[in-house]
């Protein structure tokens, strides 16, 4: 089985020249679905990973089935607005305005190792921004990874530039 060919593309959504990858159809494949958590999980296998922090809404899907693999808590990163508790935010740039990101400000105790997954990573401005906001509240981000790398937009490299490790398991050619 190729996750790859489980990993549904679709050509210009939401707007022309973009191709969205859609892993809905992964998610719902039991061998895909397991594969994909199994190797998101391997290299942290028998560390502490003290939290993982999912990034809305696919992140929530894969980053639950990682937590519990890995016995650590999982803590949501969700758009602006959505989260009860007092909240630290942070802003970032999209290709067109900006977007902003919250956590619940006791979801991290400083020092705690966290792990960041999202579904896909593009020109890694979410996850550059998830990163920050989890290093303000003063955690030890000890990794980040998702199921889709699409390399040419250099998102891998931005979060490798901020000294963070980056995993994936597909990549894909163009945007
Ligand atoms: P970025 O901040 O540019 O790295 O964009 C990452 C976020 O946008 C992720 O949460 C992805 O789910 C979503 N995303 C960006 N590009 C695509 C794409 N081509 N197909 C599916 N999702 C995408």
């Amino acid at each position: 089985m190729n996750l790859r060919d489980t990993i549904r593309s679709i050509p210009d959504h939401p707007k022309p020249g973009i191709i969205f990858r859609d892993i809905t159809t992964l998610l719902g494949d039991p061998r895909a679905f397991r594969r994909s958590v199994d190797e998101l999980v391997q290299p942290y296998a028998g560390l502490k990973i003290d939290k993982v922090a999912g990034i809305e809404a696919r992140g929530f899907i894969l980053g639950g089935a990682v937590a519990h693999q890995l016995s650590a808590g999982f803590v949501p990163i969700r758009k602006k607005g959505k989260l009860p508790a007092e909240t630290a935010s942070i802003t970032y740039a999209l290709e067109y305005g900006v977007d902003e990101i919250e956590i619940h400000r006791d979801a991290i105790t400083p020092g705690e190792k966290v792990l960041v997954v999202d579904d896909l990573i593009a020109t890694g401005g979410t996850a550059a921004a998830a990163v920050e906001l989890l290093q303000r509240l003063g955690a030890d981000v000890v990794g980040t990874c998702f199921v889709i790398d699409l390399p040419e937009l250099g998102g891998a490299d931005k979060l490798r530039a901020m000294k963070v490790p980056v995993r994936s398991l597909v990549a894909f050619e163009g945007h």
